[in-house]
């Protein structure tokens, strides 16, 4: 295998795939106002360009695999479980020989598809709660049902994936749902991250109040519980703390803690774009490099260099074009 790696020893070892950049909710920190009017059910597609086939992904995934060695692969959007040949991708992804397949999703609809996922191959699956009150959930996702998403979260603990809860931590809009979002976690028995807002899309260039940093967060859970930091993992994106009440929770914290130096992250977005790094705004098709590991590799190179050394400063893309 050739040796792709930058000066600071970073390595491509999980691809992010964003499958599709439609999705059935428009949350306010990853979908601009502008598409704040469309109804609940209609999805939005903001790039025109061809949306990829199963057999394209699996040809991408499994070149970059040749090369890089993949240990996992986290299949996102836009909204994932919107995306029609999930179950085959996963299970073409396995044959590939990449074991660890994950999910980020809304859970809308993981009700009906968790078990049948598991059965799949899926191994874990990170769900997006941005509060535990439907008013203000729903308020933050602009959709009506937002409660389908927790008996999604039930739906995945039963089928037997390992489950992760993520959420979007915004000043005066959800700050009030910290404790009753780690209360949740903890009596499901399952991890939640905290997520400090990251200038990402039409936050790009917005100069917003509603940045809630790492230091607040823990602030109000030191008020309620005692916590104790553990140990970070190689490459995590979160830091972790258990608590006096029995919970585990993290924070994934761009801003205060950034998580560059280790970072092991290559992206891929629903039109074929590679991405080295979550700052870039603009991707790199590999398909035409496929034939050739030589060439295939020093692209990856390239990609490789655009990582940033300590932190990113955001992108012009939102998450769920790049995925997130
Ligand atoms: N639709 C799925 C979901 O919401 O989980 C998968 C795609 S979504 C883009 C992936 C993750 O990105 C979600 O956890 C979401 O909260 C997060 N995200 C989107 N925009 C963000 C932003 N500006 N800052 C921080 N996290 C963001
Ligand atoms: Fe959809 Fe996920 Fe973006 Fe929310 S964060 S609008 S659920 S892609």
């Amino acid at each position: 295998m050739i040796r792709i790696e930058d000066k600071l020893g970073r390595r491509f070892e999980k691809l992010r795939i964003s499958l599709l950049n439609s999705c059935n909710f428009s949350c306010v920190y990853c979908v601009s106002e502008d598409f704040g009017n469309i109804q609940p059910e209609t999805t939005f597609k903001p790039i025109a360009e061809e949306q990829l086939s199963i057999e394209d992904f699996t040809r991408l995934i499994n070149g970059v695999h040749r090369l890089s060695g993949l240990k996992s692969i986290r299949l996102t959007g836009g909204e994932p479980l919107l995306f029609r040949n999930l179950i085959p991708l996963i299970q073409q992804i396995q044959k590939i020989g990449i074991p660890d397949i994950r999910l980020t999703t809304n859970a809308y609809y993981l009700k009906e598809s968790a078990k049948r996922l598991f059965e799949a191959g899926l191994t874990s699956v990170n769900i997006s709660v941005d509060a535990i009150d439907l008013y203000v959930f729903n308020k933050i996702s602009r959709h009506p049902n937002t409660s389908r998403v927790f008996q999604g979260i039930e739906a995945a603990i039963n089928a037997g994936l390992n489950v992760k809860l993520n959420a979007v931590i915004m000043r005066g809009k959800n700050d009030s749902q910290i404790i009753p979002l780690l209360d949740y976690a903890t009596v499901k028995g399952v991890k939640i991250r905290f997520l400090e807002l990251m200038k990402m899309g039409h936050l790009y260039h917005a100069e917003n109040g509603l940045f809630f940093s790492e230091k607040e967060i823990l602030s109000i859970i030191q008020k309620k519980y005692g916590i104790e930091r553990i140990q970070r993992e190689f490459a995590s994106t979160a830091n972790y703390w258990r608590t006096s009440g029995g919970g585990t929770f993290g924070i994934i914290a761009n801003e205060s803690t950034p998580f560059c130096h280790d970072c092991n992250r290559l992206r891929m977005d629903s039109n074929g774009y590679f991405y080295g790094c979550l700052s870039n705004s603009h991707g790199e098709k590999l398909s035409p490099y496929l034939h050739n590991d030589f060439l295939l590799a020093e692209k990856l190179k390239e990609l490789l260099l655009l990582k940033q050394p300590v932190k990113f400063h955001g992108s012009e893309l939102s998450m769920r074009n790049i995925g997130g």
